[in-house]
This record gives structure tokens, C-alpha cells and sequence, in this order.
């Protein structure tokens, strides 16, 4: 069966996995997180007292790490750390920095990348993340590059942190999300970046509604569906 696959990239905070998960419920299609794959391996490390930073260490201990993906009746991604789930563990702001930097090393990239690539061969899928229209899926059936300032990207996740019982100071989590933009957009491999046939799609602007409205008209014209 020939699959269709909706590539999101875009920086952190651009209301990926939200618009992702909309457009996946409506179109029936399954919903791929891929940072949360990442955030699976930054928690191991950090479980193991390796530092992100230390390529050493993250290629030693990577081998012993098995990530699984499972997705409940819901359509909900579970991530499985040899055997546990961790999915409510990886969600911390802690976590994003150190995933960030954990997802610089070739190792940890290359170990992810089949993973990704079966997901869409299995399924039609609707995957978000940074390098999925670059490198994980360059024929992707549709490529979106979703943006939104870094001001209005650091005030939602306040908003989010904040429903959510955590901590939230607007400066401190707009200077984590410009280092994470640094980080991401500088690294050797696999930088974030709009590939050349992506769809900019700049969400400062807009609400939910609006832009899941806007991708969905997009896919359904590509896609043909
Ligand atoms: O999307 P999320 O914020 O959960 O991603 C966490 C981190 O994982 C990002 O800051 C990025 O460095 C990394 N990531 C990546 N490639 C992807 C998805 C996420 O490098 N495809």
C-alpha cells in the first residue's frame, strides 16, 4: 500500500504536535511525535547520569537503550524506555534542553532514523518534528514548515506549562526556547530547516482553528484526498 505522510517541522513551541494531532484525528491518519523520541533518550541519559553534552558517554550507553512507540485505542503515542513508559516522565523542561542537545549526536540520530522511516511506510502519517521533510521523509507527500515568533511561541508555552501545574516565568522560558532555536538550527546534522518544498505556514497570527483549517486544505489538495 502506498502511504501518504504529512511532514511538520518547525521550531520548539510553533504548536506542532497540537495542529498535528487535530489534523491526524480528522483525517484518520496516525500521529508521529518524533521530539518525544528524542526526549526517550535525553530521559535514559539522564537516568544514567550522562550528560548531553558528553559524545563519549552518549555512545557508550546508547546501546543499551531500546525505544518503543506504542499508540493506545486513543491514537495516543506512548513511549516505551526498555519496556517502561515514560511518556508523562519526558515532559519536562529539563527534559527539552537536554534533548536539544542529545539530539546533535550522530549516534542517537542515526539509531532513530529507520524508526521514523517504517512508521511511514506502515502507516499514513501526520509526523512532526525537525528534520522530517530534510532528512527522515524528503519524499513526504506534503511538507509544512509551521513558525510563529519566538515571543508569541514562549507566551503559549507558558500558557501551557501553566494549565498544566507547572512553573511558568515568561523570560526564562523565551531564553530556553531562543537557545533551543540556537541549538537546533546550528547543529552539524540534520539542522531544523525549511526544506525547499515546504509550506511556510507563520501561526503568530492565528488560532488553532485557523491553521489546522489551513493545513487540512493544503493536504486534501496535495494528497487528493
Ligand atoms: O518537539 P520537541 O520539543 O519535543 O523536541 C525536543 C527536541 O528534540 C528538539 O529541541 C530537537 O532538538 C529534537 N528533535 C530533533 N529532531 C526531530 C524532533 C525533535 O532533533 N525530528
Amino acid at each position: 500500500m502506498k502511504t501518504v505522510s504529512v511532514a511538520i517541522d518547525g521550531p520548539a513551541g510553533a504548536g506542532k504536535s497540537t495542529i498535528a494531532r487535530r489534523l491526524a484525528s480528522q483525517l484518520g491518519f496516525r500521529y508521529v511525535d518524533t521530539g518525544a523520541i528524542y526526549r526517550t533518550v535525553a530521559y535514559f541519559m539522564d537516568l544514567w547520569g550522562v550528560s548531553p553534552k558528553d559524545a563519549d558517554g552518549v555512545n557508550r550507553y546508547i546501546d543499551e537503550l531500546t525505544v518503543g512507540i506504542e499508540y493506545d485505542e486513543d491514537g495516543l503515542q506512548h513511549m516505551i524506555m526498555n519496556g517502561m513508559d515514560v511518556t508523562g516522565d519526558i515532559r519536562t523542561q529539563d527534559i527539552s534542553q537536554k534533548a536539544s542537545l542529545i539530539s546533535a549526536h550522530a549516534c542517537v540520530r542515526e539509531m532513530l532514523l529507520d524508526m521514523q522511516r517504517d512508521l511511514a511506510k506502515q502507516y499514513n502519517v501526520i509526523m512532526d518534528g525537525r528534520d522530517i521533510g530534510t532528512v527522515v521523509l524528503p519524499k513526504a507527500t506534503v511538507k509544512i514548515f509551521l513558525t510563529a515568533s519566538a515571543e508569541v511561541r514562549a507566551k503559549r508555552r507558558c500558557e501551557e506549562l501553566l494549565a498544566k501545574g507547572q512553573k511558568a516565568k515568561y523570560e526564562t522560558v523565551l531564553k530556553e526556547i531562543q537557545q533551543r532555536d540556537y541549538q537546533d538550527t546550528h547543529r552539524e546534522i540534520a539542522p531544523l530547516k525549511m526544506a525547499r518544498d515546504s509550506i511556510k505556514v507563520d501561526t503568530s497570527e492565528m488560532n488553532v482553528d485557523e491553521v489546522v483549517a489551513e493545513i487540512l486544505k493544503i493536504v486534501q489538495e496535495k494528497a487528493g484526498l
